[in-house]
């Protein structure tokens, strides 16, 4: 009975959404809490136990009893959780820059919760198949209060001003986490009135960029960009691709920057191109221009 439209189950006026079983299992347990305020506590907690009050914070330093070690290793994903007798090991890929280890590490120190402890070696006591996606969604999230808590997070944002590359600099210097990491941080928690863009050097040509990650303001959902006229071999994306380390501002048109609606004010860009491990990344801030 009924019409399913994606995971919603349509009846009459009444939408039921379907419980996710993880997620389901979690609240039974940690009721009246939410597993999310479950995890985001338990994430606080454990830096404070380790006594870690100031970032950088360091996963393998806050690791739970549950965990009884920490492993490198060359592995194909970033990181691993291994169920062992009493606990777990975490496994991480040693091939992977160090700052993508320490968010894996706390990534991995958030999928413990979902285990049950009946019988010694922990195990999962519901079908997990399908609820894979809203556990991950919850273990990023732990992971990025572990290492950007929001108080601190929003306190540092607070001091240091508007979105620009060098605070943005800053931030990935203070917290040790990826440009990926903090640019979802920032916009899940709607700290900068900016587009984040993330752009990373094409393999198959290598003067080339493809877009990897875009992350809008709430403000800004619905502006839906023209990759098109961003990514013209004369773009700050392009002109910060050329010359790595150096921050290149320049102000674009609505009209060139976004599809549709009247959105005719001028907005700054600036770009400046990180050199992770094994790739290139730039990153774009883009911003309502003052000199409108
Ligand atoms: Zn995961």
């Amino acid at each position: 009975m009924g019409v399913t439209v994606g995971k919603t189950v349509f009846l009459g006026r009444k939408a039921l959404k379907k419980r996710d079983p993880a997620v389901e299992w979690l609240s039974s347990l940690v009721a009246p809490l939410s597993p999310r305020e479950f995890l985001l506590q338990q994430a606080r907690e454990l830096l404070v136990k380790s006594g870690q009050l100031e970032p950088p914070f360091e996963p393998q330093k806050a690791l739970p009893p549950s965990v009884k070690g920490v492993e490198k290793a060359k592995i194909s994903r970033d990181g691993m959780l291994v169920p062992v007798e009493q606990g777990f090991i975490i496994k991480l890929n040693s091939q992977r820059p160090k700052v993508r280890q320490r968010f894996a590490c706390a990534h991995e120190i958030g999928h413990t919760f979902f285990f049950d402890w009946a019988g010694g070696r922990p195990w999962r006591p519901y079908e997990s198949l399908s609820s894979y996606w809203a556990e991950e969604d919850l273990c990023y999230e732990f992971a990025e209060e572990m290492l950007m808590p929001q108080e601190t997070l929003e306190k540092l944002i607070g001091m240091i001003g508007p979105p620009c590359i060098n605070n943005f600099e800053g931030l990935l210097n203070t917290f040790q986490v990826s440009s990926e990491a903090l640019t979802r941080r920032i916009q899940r928690l709607n700290i900068w009135e900016s587009i984040m863009v993330i752009l990373i050097k094409d393999d198959q040509s290598s003067n080339f960029l493809k877009r990897r990650l875009v992350r809008k303001h709430k403000s800004y959902k619905y502006f839906r960009i023209q990759w098109d006229k961003l990514l013209t071999k004369n773009s700050s994306p392009y002109i910060a691709f050329r010359q790595p380390g150096v921050v290149k501002k320049s102000v674009i048109k609505a009209e060139e920057l976004f599809r549709g609606g009247k959105k005719n004010k001028n907005w700054s860009i600036e770009s400046c191109r990180f050199n992770a491990k094994n790739s290139a990344i730039v990153v774009s801030i883009i911003t309502p221009s003052e000199s409108t």
